[in-house]
This record gives structure tokens, sequence and C-alpha cells, in this order.
């Protein structure tokens, strides 16, 4: 009877084994695979991420870097990834380790954590903006970006919105007061903002729009 008892235990021992490690060895490649992400910033990268549920399977590299041009994120799809299929291309999104503007130094460690969900949630909206775009698109986007002001602001507004769209308008919010409000921070960036972003007034016409599309939808 004990040995019975010491066989069954044994089967379910390695029915455990055969069935849970592989679903846990798959779901830690999927998860570190396709998003990697620093440690310092991994808890407002997910919680940004979890508003966007479509980019799940899309693989995103957070990443420090030191020299971003004019700006504390940057979003941009991996050059070689060009060459692949849309579904299997990859994201990188370089953020700032400590970043200067117009001379002044300043951590991202210093950032709020609301802040930096809300820059985290405007870059994922740059990906989204991209992955419906063919790689010929892309790379002629990234040399109107290079050149043409309008274009800059074209693509800055899309990538707020689609982070409106994705309910992110508190963060986002916070992120343009941040920065508007900040003291520290130059006239000249804040102008930058303000040239090329949305504005707050225009992020919660922009809720009152979709709060609105979204009750129609409802009721019909
Ligand atoms: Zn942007």
């Amino acid at each position: 009877m004990k040995k019975i008892v010491k066989n069954e235990y044994k089967k379910w021992l390695l029915a455990t084994f055969c069935v849970f490690i592989p679903i846990v060895a798959i779901y830690m490649q999927e998860t570190s695979t396709k998003h990697i992400i620093p440690k310092a910033i991994k808890v407002e990268a997910l919680k940004a991420l979890s508003y966007y549920p479509e980019l799940k399977h899309t693989a995103i590299e957070f990443k420090f870097k030191n020299d971003i041009k004019k700006s504390i994120m940057q979003a941009q799809p991996t050059f070689w990834s060009l060459l692949k299929a849309k579904k299997n291309r990859s994201y990188k999104i370089f953020i700032s380790e400590s970043f200067q503007i117009e001379g002044r130094q300043f951590s991202t460690a210093d950032i709020p954590k609301n802040v930096l969900i809300g820059w985290l949630g405007h870059e994922l909206g740059h990906v989204m903006d991209y992955r419906d775009r063919s790689s010929l698109n892309l790379i002629w986007f990234g040399i109107k970006y290079t050149f043409s002001d309008s274009y800059i602001k074209e693509a800055e507004r899309a990538a707020d919105t689609y982070a409106v769209e994705k309910n992110m308008d508190g963060y986002i919010l916070e992120t343009k007061n941040f920065i508007l409000n900040h003291t520290d921070l130059s006239e000249a960036y804040k102008d930058r903002i303000k040239k090329y972003y949305l504005s707050p007034d225009e992020i919660v016409k922009l809720v009152e729009d979709r709060d609105l599309d979204a009750a129609l939808e409802s009721e019909h």
C-alpha cells in the first residue's frame, strides 16, 4: 500500500516537472526576450507597457544611453530588424541616464515615478505608430523627422495621441506639467516641448473626445 502511494507521488512529481517546467521556461523566455528592461526603471516600464496589450509580443529593449541629442528619451526600430517582416521587427527605447539640457545636469532617478511612466508611455506611443509602417516608410520617416520641423510635430503628437487613446492621459499630463512647471529646466527646452507636443489643453480635449466616442459606442 505504502509503495503504491509512493509510486503515485513519484508519478505526480514527474507530471509536475513535465508540465510546469516547460510552461515556466516558455513564460520566462517570452517575457525576457520580448521586453528587455533595466532594473532601475522596471516597475515604471512594466506599468507603461500594461496599457499597450498589443505590444506584448513586440520585442522592445529599454536602454540607458549617454548622448541623446536634444531629448531625454527616444524610440526607434532596430536598424537590422528593418530587413525582417513587420511582425518580427524589434525596437529600442533609449533613455538618458543623466541628461543635460542647456548646460544643466539632471538625473533620470530624480524624475517622479508617474512622470517617468508618462514619458515611457509616450515612447511606446511611437512604437505603436512605427509598427504599422513598412520598413521603407520608416526609413523615409527617419529622414523627414531629421529635416522637417512640421514632421517632428506630427510624429510627437501622434505618439501623445496613442498614449491618450490608451488611457494614459493622467500620466501624460503629469509628465507635461512636470516639464512645463519645472523651474530648473530651460525655457528653450520648454519651448521645444510646447512647439512639438500636445499641450495640456489639447490632451484634455482628446480625453473628452475619447470618452464621448466610448459613450456613443456603448449606446449602440
Ligand atoms: Zn516623442
